[in-house]
């Protein structure tokens, strides 16, 4: 068994859409970022590289190219889940938590796990995402921006 951890955080910005996990949350901000700021995708995909000794996000899809300009980060996870596989691996397991203050994640949880297992591949069960809000402290407290972390166990692949 293999595991890695992953953090990520992004600003709110106007004009950009609020897109966690894969699912468009309905809210007056997004997040700014050269992808679609998914920081929940980006914390897991980290997580995901940091199991299998595959460096970080930035490593594999560099902000700098234009290529992953305003990409899904869906399609981001489902390549590193195509390293994963590539190594005899598969992943077991991933816990997960985006800290925000506003809006309520817990309605759009079901959605997300549904995204994220589906790219995956994996058993719905297979995926945690737990929503914390930072009690007003800090960068996230003060609303300038979100963060997510993540856990990922990754082991030898069965097929
Ligand atoms: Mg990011």
């Amino acid at each position: 068994m293999r595991v890695g951890c992953g953090y990520d955080s992004h600003r709110w910005a106007v004009d950009r859409k609020l897109i966690l996990g894969g699912v468009v949350i309905p809210f007056e901000l997004g997040l700014m970022g050269h992808s679609d700021a998914d920081a929940l995708t980006h914390a897991i995909c980290d997580a995901l590289l940091g199991a299998i000794s595959e460096g970080d996000i930035g490593f594999h899809f560099p902000d700098t190219d234009p290529v992953f300009s305003g990409i899904s980060s869906l399609k981001l996870l489902e390549a590193v889940n195509g390293m994963i596989r590539k190594k005899g691996l598969a992943i077991d397991y991933i816990d997960s938590t985006v800290i925000m203050e506003r809006p309520r994640l817990r309605p759009y949880i079901p959605d997300m796990k549904s995204a994220l297992a589906g790219v995956l591949k994996l058993p719905f069960d297979r995926i945690n995402i737990k929503a914390k809000t930072n009690e007003g402290m800090g960068f996230v407290g003060r609303q300038e921006g979100i963060a997510a972390f993540a856990v990922a166990a990754v082991k030898e692949s069965s097929d």
